[in-house]
C-alpha cells in the first residue's frame, strides 16, 4: 500500500546506457519538449571535455573533495565508472521532488540500483544502441574522447548492458525521433500513475471524495 499523498509529488526518472548509445542527446531533446522535468547535474572527477562547462554538464571536482563529500553522505548515490567517480546530490534531488518538479538522473546501473532502493517507484529506462558497431561509430563521430578512452568505454559496454534487465523500460535508439517519442511516452505515462496524480492534485482528489489508500 502506498499513501495517497507521498512525501514527494515529483516523479523520478533514471536513464542509463552504455557510453555512446545517445543518452545525453535523447535527454536534452526530451527536456526541450517537456516542461516540468529537470536534469540532475552530477558531480564528477572526470576532466571536462572540450566545450563542457562546470555546473552545466557536470560539477567537476577532485577525487579528494569527492570522497570527503561521499563520506559526509552528500550523495544520494555515487559510483566509479570508467575510472572516474560520479555522484548525485541528495539535497538537490529531494528538494526539487518535494516541490513537485520531476527529476531525471543520467546515471550508470550501479547508481540506479542505489536510487531504486531509496525510491522504489523511480522509473528506470535503459537506452540500447542498435548494434555494437553503431556504438563504436557514434563514439568516434562524437569526437569528444581520445581513442584509448573510447576503447575503454566500448569494452565496458557489454558489462553495462548485462544490467539492462534491472530496468522497467528499454529503448532502442536506432531512429532518433522514434526513440525520443518513446522516451516522451514513458514520461507522460509515469506522470499519470495514480500516486503521482494524487500527490500533484491533492485538493482536487479531496474535492472528488477520493480519500482511500491506493494499492500501487
Ligand atoms: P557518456 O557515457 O558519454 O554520457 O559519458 P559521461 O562521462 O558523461 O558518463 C559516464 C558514466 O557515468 C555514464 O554511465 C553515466 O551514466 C554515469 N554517470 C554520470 N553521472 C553519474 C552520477 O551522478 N552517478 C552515477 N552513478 N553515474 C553517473
Ligand atoms: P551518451 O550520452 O549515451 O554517451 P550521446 O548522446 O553523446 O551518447 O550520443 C553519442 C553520439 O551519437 C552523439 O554524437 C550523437 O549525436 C549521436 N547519436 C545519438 N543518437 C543517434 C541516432 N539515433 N542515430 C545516430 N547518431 C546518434
Ligand atoms: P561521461 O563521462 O561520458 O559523461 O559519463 C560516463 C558514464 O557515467 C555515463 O554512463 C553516465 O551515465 C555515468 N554517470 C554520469 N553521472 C553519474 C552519476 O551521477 N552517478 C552515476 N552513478 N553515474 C553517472
Amino acid at each position: 500500500m502506498s499513501s495517497i499523498s507521498p512525501a514527494y509529488s515529483g516523479s523520478l526518472f533514471i536513464v542509463a546506457a552504455p557510453s555512446g548509445a545517445g543518452k545525453s542527446t535523447l535527454v536534452n531533446a526530451l527536456l526541450a519538449l517537456e516542461p516540468g522535468i529537470k536534469l540532475s547535474i552530477s558531480t564528477t572527477t572526470r576532466p571536462p571535455r572540450p566545450g563542457e562547462v562546470d555546473g552545466r554538464e557536470y560539477f567537476f571536482t577532485t577525487a579528494k573533495d569527492f570522497v570527503a563529500r561521499a563520506e559526509r553522505g552528500e550523495f544520494l548515490e555515487w559510483a566509479e565508472v570508467h575510472g572516474n567517480y560520479y555522484g548525485t546530490s541528495r539535497l538537490t534531488v529531494e528538494q526539487e521532488m518535494k516541490n513537485g518538479t520531476d527529476i531525471l538522473l543520467e546515471i550508470d546501473w550501479q547508481g540506479a540500483r542505489q536510487v531504486k532502493k531509496q525510491f522504489p517507484s523511480a522509473a528506470g529506462i535503459f537506452i540500447l544502441p542498435p548494434s555494437i558497431a553503431a556504438l563504436e561509430e557514434r563514439l568516434y563521430k562524437r569526437g569528444t574522447d581520445e581513442p584509448h578512452i573510447i576503447t575503454r568505454r566500448l569494452l565496458a559496454a557489454g558489462g553495462e548492458m548485462a544490467h539492462a534487465p534491472e530496468f522497467e523500460y528499454a529503448i532502442i535508439n536506432e531512429e532518433f525521433n522514434v526513440a525520443l517519442a518513446e522516451l516522451q511516452a514513458i514520461v507522460k505515462a509515469t506522470r499519470c500513475r495514480f500516486a503521482q496524480q494524487a500527490a500533484r492534485n491533492a485538493v482536487l482528489f479531496a474535492q472528488l471524495g477520493i480519500h482511500a489508500q491506493h494499492q500501487s
